[in-house]
């Protein structure tokens, strides 16, 4: 599987990157460690005609404390420094026990934030060659008109498989957006459509830039969860984060986020208002894991089955609940 032909584009700051995106737009496409669009391109899912590479813009990296006790992570930031970043580890636990799922050591090195935020949603219709999508008269999602995973549907169900999202959005983060036109921040829960084939509010012609994280949501014990065919790499089918404050006594809040269930991740609603002021007991944790297995609508665009995948998510959730507010 060779990479289709292309022109590269390689900007040193972002103000040259988003003139190049203006510019270029709809033909286009942005390349940060490349450890997904690459293996896309190579199966022939884009073939633009040029590749913005990112990966040199300096001011895109780093994670910084702000004056009001928030993080900014640079969207460049590699997915590894997030794993061993001390303020994170601190002040926001659950970010990089996701991120220390992701893929591998070497893939986490190269792969970074904003691509794991932005990454294409998947379907075991979609990610394979171009012969073998051919073979099968291809899907919505890419060259064809019709749904393997919901025949006879005209929505796509490709599932949103990245790890450090469900993270995010238990921490309540925003994204910074840039194009030529300027800035703007976006809550993440506002960011994906829930749609397979369209899953990002991005225009072609915007970057994201950098993350926030509020220092309303610091100090919160954080747990991660994911199933996966291989652990030492595999992409998720369904996880779990989990965030937790609690005094000696009773729950003070608590948020899950989920992923690779649905075609964007999400917030369970309602954790909060079913464990806040409470003690923990397995009834409650359960009753969390039930109401997040709801939450989940996972379909058949993976190798393991849907009723399995939503049952892991009740599984983690309750466990992660119940160790979070009981452990010492
Ligand atoms: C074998 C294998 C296993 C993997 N397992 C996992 C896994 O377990 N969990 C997981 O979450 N991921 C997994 N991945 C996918 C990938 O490694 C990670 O999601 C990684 O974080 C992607 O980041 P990147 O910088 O490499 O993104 P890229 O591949 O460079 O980009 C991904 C997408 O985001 C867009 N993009 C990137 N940066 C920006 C930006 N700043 N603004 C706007 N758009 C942007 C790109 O145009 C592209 O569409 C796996 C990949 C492989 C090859």
């Amino acid at each position: 599987m060779t990479l289709p032909e292309f022109k590269l584009l390689r900007p040193r700051t972002t103000a040259e990157a988003i003139a190049l995106l203006a510019q270029h737009a709809g033909s286009i496409r942005i390349l940060a460690g490349g450890t997904d669009l690459l293996p896309s391109m190579q199966q022939k899912l884009f073939e633009p005609q040029y590749v913005l590479d990112i990966g040199r813009i300096a001011e895109l990296k780093g994670i910084r404390r702000q004056p009001d006790g928030g993080v900014e992570i640079g969207a460049l930031t590699a997915l590894t420094n997030i794993e061993r970043s001390d303020v994170l580890r601190q002040h926001y636990p659950v970010l990089p026990e996701a991120a220390k799922t992701v893929a591998s050591p070497v893939l986490r090195n190269m792969g970074t934030i904003g691509g794991n935020i932005c990454l294409d949603t998947r379907c075991l219709w979609y990610n394979q060659s171009l012969q073998w999508r051919k073979s099968c008269a291809f899907c919505i999602k890419k060259d064809g008109d019709l749904c393997h995973v919901a025949p006879g549907g005209t929505e796509c169900w490709a599932v949103f498989s990245g790890d450090t999202p469900a993270a995010l959005l238990c921490l309540d983060a925003e994204i910074e957006i840039a194009s030529t036109s300027g800035l703007r921040c976006v809550r993440l829960a506002d960011f994906y459509t829930g749609i397979g084939d369209d899953h990002r509010r991005l225009r072609p012609d915007e970057l994201v830039t950098r993350v926030f994280l509020p220092a309303s949501s610091a100090g919160y014990r954080g747990a991660y969860r994911k199933l996966r065919i291989r652990g030492s790499i595999d992409y998720p089918l369904a996880g779990v984060a989990v965030v937790l404050k609690r005094s000696s006594e009773h729950i003070e809040d608590v948020r899950v986020g989920l992923t690779a269930v649905n075609p964007a991740p999400v917030l369970v609603k309602g954790t909060a208002e079913l464990l806040a002021g409470r003690r923990m007991t397995e009834e409650w944790a359960e009753a969390a894991g039930v109401l997040a297995a709801q939450t989940a609508k996972p379909l058949t665009t993976s190798a393991l089955p849907p009723e399995y995948r939503r049952e892991m998510i009740r599984v983690f959730t309750k466990r992660a609940v119940f160790s979070l507010a009981t452990e010492t």
